[in-house]
């Protein structure tokens, strides 16, 4: 797929852009990210553009996780970490920056104090089955 020309990962996939590569498959690419927020910080795409979760094809999901354990493995050992965040931005309010799939492998340490710590809160009377029912009505309803 020739993907969009202006997409920064499209050009690395068509290799017009360098990345330090660890991972390659017909479909999919990982690489460092270049300002990583942790040594060892890995994204996972897909080969194909999606701009994110929210519109990909659910073969291009299947492929993506069939490589999250060993990725999810090799990134902890790799650097040490005895534990990681895989994690997906998807859309501009959970801080997606680069419109193009991608899976954030992010090693944590101890006492690194990075996130993760957020805040819980109840639900109201009924809020909880209204919002149960309208994600299942979601999910019933043909994708678009
Ligand atoms: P987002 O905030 O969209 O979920 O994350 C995008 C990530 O891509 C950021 O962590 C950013 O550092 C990384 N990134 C942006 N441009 C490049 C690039 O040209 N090469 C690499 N390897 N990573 C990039
Ligand atoms: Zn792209």
């Amino acid at each position: 797929m020739a993907g969009k020309p202006d997409c920064i990962f499209c050009k690395i996939v068509r290799a017009e852009l360098p990345a330090a590569r660890v991972f390659e498959s017909e479909t999919l690419m990982a690489f460092l990210d270049v300002n990583p927020v942790v040594p060892g910080h890995l994204l996972l795409i897909t080969k194909d553009h999606y701009v994110s979760l929210l519109e990909a094809s659910d073969s291009a999901a299947g492929e993506l996780g069939t490589v999250l354990p060993r990725l999810a493995r090799a990134v902890c050992q790799g650097v040490d970490a005895p534990a990681l965040n895989v994690v997906a931005n998807t859309g501009r309010e959970a801080g997606q920056v680069v419109d193009h799939l991608h899976i954030h492998f992010i090693p944590r340490y101890g006492g690194d104090r990075l996130f993760g710590n957020w805040p819980h809160r109840a639900y109201g009377l009924g809020e909880q089955e209204s919002i149960r029912r309208r994600i299942e009505v979601a999910l019933a309803a043909p994708s678009t």
